[in-house]
């Protein structure tokens, strides 16, 4: 049993690790700020708040700077920075057709991005991770010799654990249950752990951090290519299920007379809003790629009456699907990403009209639909910010050890 001194010793440094949480965390998530906006966005105290600074810094975590005076009363409160070399992640996704490799430093900002083509079919898990392990040799030879490494994160377009990055499903790639994690783990061979998740809940984490869904807490994305995918933030936090395989909206039956799915249902939401659909539609070959439908997408931009025709069906059959999901979810936005973002305009009226007809009054009155606004790097930017979390967590357990090999260096 721990004596009064002991538990008080206890508690007082569970609350300096709490406290170091929600400034990094800040920092990370809001940028650069004084200390006195730290103070009031905290509630800490500024005597605290001083220290703690003082602690981030020495740990290469943050950096400070005097305030410019601004002809405000009283003294200049200092500028605390992220700082983005003392702590980096590097983020990868697997894409329908294409790989990406990412560094992103403490404060969100990427430091350094790689995308290649990936030929669409199948793919073997050894030609991906060996592709990954380049991009990311590539993108460590160009980072400072000071940056410090904090974790790995990987966004995959299929139905992944996240617990051991067990792929389940990934049709685009032609997977069944590959080990993924354990290969990208081997053939990276990082002094880090690796995180894994699906690309459409991950874009939700970056959109929602520091995209359209930012200080909104009840959001389902929507992330449509070939697939459709769903990411949820529930309450302010990512909504994972019990492995990670949550938010498989694409999977919803919606048409029983419908065409067979390649997970082995039939009439899925993703036969109606995915592209093979939208391109069958519009009169083109149905498995054509991102050109594809970014042809479509130009023919309808320039007035196109079957290019037109095929977005307003395809918004009919979106707002039948979503209708479905506000009125389970009860969610205040809704976003459109992937291939979905720029068909916005052109599926807007009919998507609308449906969820009129559908959704309950009281969520229709709440739900805005509206497109993504980070781009196609969305689940890139949400694996960094996965790869991010345990050093927000906890930044203590980061600094302690700097501070063990510092001593050990001056000794
Ligand atoms: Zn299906």
């Amino acid at each position: 049993m721990l004596s009064g001194r002991d538990e008080l010793g206890h508690r007082s440094e569970t609350v300096r690790r709490a406290n170091l949480s929600a400034i990094v965390r800040e920092l990370h998530e809001s940028g650069p700020m004084s200390r006195s906006d730290l103070v009031t966005r905290t509630g800490l105290t500024r005597s605290a708040i001083r220290g703690l600074i003082g602690e981030l810094v020495a740990g290469d975590l943050a950096s400070e700077s005097p305030a410019a005076l601004d002809g405000t009363p009283g003294r200049p409160s200092p500028v605390v920075r992220p700082d983005p070399n003392g702590a980096i992640v590097l983020a990868f996704e697997i894409a329908v057709d294409s790989l990406a490799a990412a560094a992103v430093g403490l404060g969100g900002r990427p430091l350094e991005h790689l995308r290649i083509d990936l030929p669409r079919g199948r793919s073997s898990v050894d030609d991906i991770t060996s592709a990954l392990a380049e991009l990311a040799a590539t993108i460590r030879a160009r980072l400072p010799s000071t940056a410090t490494l904090v974790g790995a994160g990987t966004a995959v377009v299929g139905v992944i654990r996240r617990r051991d990055g067990m792929v389940s499903m990934a049709p685009n790639l032609g997977w069944r249950d590959e080990p993924l994690g354990d290969r990208l783990t081997t053939a990276l061979d990082l002094p880090v752990p690796i995180a894994f998740a699906n690309e459409s809940d991950l874009a939700a984490l970056a959109e929602h951090r520091r995209g359209a869904a930012r200080g909104i807490d009840d959001v389902l994305l929507v992330w449509g290519s070939v697939g459709v995918g769903g990411g949820l933030i529930v309450d302010g936090a990512p909504l994972t299920g019990s492995a990670g395989y949550s938010g498989e909206v694409g999977h919803i039956p919606v048409n029983p007379d419908g065409l067979p799915c390649r997970c082995g249902s039939t009439g899925c939401w993703e036969t109606e809003v995915g592209s093979s659909a939208l391109l069958r539609r519009a009169g083109r070959p149905p498995e054509g790629g991102h050109e594809a439908v970014d042809a479509v997408l130009a023919a309808a931009g320039a007035g196109d009456p079957i290019a037109l025709a095929a977005f307003a069906e395809t918004g009919r059959w979106l707002g039948i699907g979503l209708a479905g999901a506000i009125n389970v979810l009860n969610p205040d936005l809704v976003l459109l990403g992937g291939r979905l973002a720029p068909s916005y305009p052109f599926v807007r009226l009919t998507l609308e009209a449906e969820l009129d007809r559908r959704v309950l009054r009281a969520s229709r009155r709440l739900v805005r639909v509206v497109p993504t606004s980070l781009g196609e790097d969305a689940p890139l930017l949400g694996a960094a910010e996965l790869a991010f979390e345990p050093l927000l967590a906890d930044p203590a357990a980061w600094l302690r050890p700097r501070h063990t090999l510092a001593a050990l260096a001056s000794a």
